[in-house]
């Protein structure tokens, strides 16, 4: 029988936002509730020091945070078929990384639009060697899960939002480069499958093209109601539209946009009242913050049943699993690059 697996991950930089929850929590629980895949969600501490090296604190405090986002958004790693894993507790993802190293070249990670996108504004010389070559350890991320040995149909699914399409295409290249170089035949590294949502990209409330922490521009799960509200009010919408009675452009109004993200059902209606001057733009957030908060409520509530779980017992499990099927793959992958060494383990 095919082997399917679910293999994706956050970075412990802090608490998760709604460009989280729709472009990948969403999915997440879809595939876990789907039944279908065993699903691996990686607490990526180590990424997470590619760009936070100095502040060691706050990726151990963000673990546990990114756990209790995950418990509260229905992730369930009481299931046998989920497990939360810690990458720095998984050793073989460390070792099959390095070899990794050695067939990616250079020129092809300095052109991964996402990585480019990410030094915007930053200066290339002062980022990490590890932040360089992120794109290859995330390859080892996923390929570490690929089902050993492989069969006919079997899937490595990695749900994400849009920005880690290159990550994906990326790490598909690169293990068929190994099986081509190593596998006499064989795949040894399964070439993954992304899967994106409706929302492959959340903008931020500053109308920046993505939500996100380091743009300080963030609708954080754990905001309270009052804070969800506070933030929506402040957004900028339709700049053309100076008076209410100004017909709006709701194609680039960042309130319309997240109204597409959670209130579909009344979008025609009231991408037509905007148009038409029919509705102001304060009564347009109102109602955008009271339907954020309809649907954060649950996870509030969640969230403190998620403050009673042992976090420690629910990592131990999942990195028990983790382990098992990395050092498979990570055997096979030693003995196809000659590097198993059988005569000198025998003496
Ligand atoms: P931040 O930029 O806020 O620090 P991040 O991009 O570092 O977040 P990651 O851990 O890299 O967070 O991403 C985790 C997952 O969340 C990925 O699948 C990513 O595509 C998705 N994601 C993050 N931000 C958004 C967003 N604004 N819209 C859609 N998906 C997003
Ligand atoms: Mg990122």
């Amino acid at each position: 029988m095919a082997t399917k697996r679910v293999l994706t991950g956050m970075r412990t930089t802090g608490p998760l936002h709604l460009g989280h929850y729709v472009g990948a929590l969403k999915l997440w629980k879809q595939v876990q509730d789907s039944g279908e895949y065993e699903c691996f969600f990686l607490l990526a501490d180590v990424q997470a020091l590619t760009t936070h090296a100095d502040n060691p604190a706050l990726i151990e405090q963000s673990v546990s945070d990114v756990m209790l986002d995950w418990l509260a958004v229905g992730l369930d790693p009481f299931r046998p078929n989920v497990h939360f894993v810690l990458q720095s507790a998984l050793p073989e993802r460390f070792e099959l990384s390095a070899y990794l190293m050695m067939i990616a070249r250079f020129a092809e990670v300095s052109r991964n639009p996402t990585l480019k996108e990410e030094l915007r504004g930053r200066k290339k010389g002062d980022m990490s060697v590890g932040f360089m070559a992120y794109p290859v350890d995330q390859v080892a991320d996923i390929t570490i899960f690929s089902p050993c040995p492989a069969h006919p149909g079997d899937q490595l699914l990695v749900p994400v939002g849009e920005d880690q399409i290159p990550h994906l295409e990326y790490s598909a290249d690169l293990a068929r480069r190994f099986n081509k170089m190593y596998g006499r035949g064989k795949n040894i590294l399964l070439e993954c499958q992304p899967m994106v949502g409706e929302v492959g990209r959340l903008v931020g409330t500053d109308g920046n093209s993505k939500m996100s922490k380091s743009l300080g521009n963030t609708i954080d799960l754990a905001d309270p109601q009052e804070v969800v509200t506070k933030k929506i009010m402040k957004m900028v919408t339709d700049p053309a539209r100076r008076y209410k009675s100004d017909p709006g452009h709701p194609e680039v109004c960042p309130v319309f946009a997240y109204h597409k993200a959670f209130n579909g059902p009344s979008l025609a209606e009231r991408m037509k009242l905007c148009r038409g001057a029919g509705i102001t733009c304060v009564e347009c957030k109102c109602q955008l913050a009271q339907r954020l908060n309809e649907e954060l409520e649950p996870i509030r509530q969640r969230y403190l049943w998620a403050q009673e779980q042992d976090l420690v017992e629910i990592l131990n499990r999942g990195n028990v699993r983790a382990c098992q099927i990395a050092g498979q793959v990570l055997s096979a992958v030693k003995q196809a690059m000659h590097l198993d060494y059988p005569s000198l383990i025998k003496e």
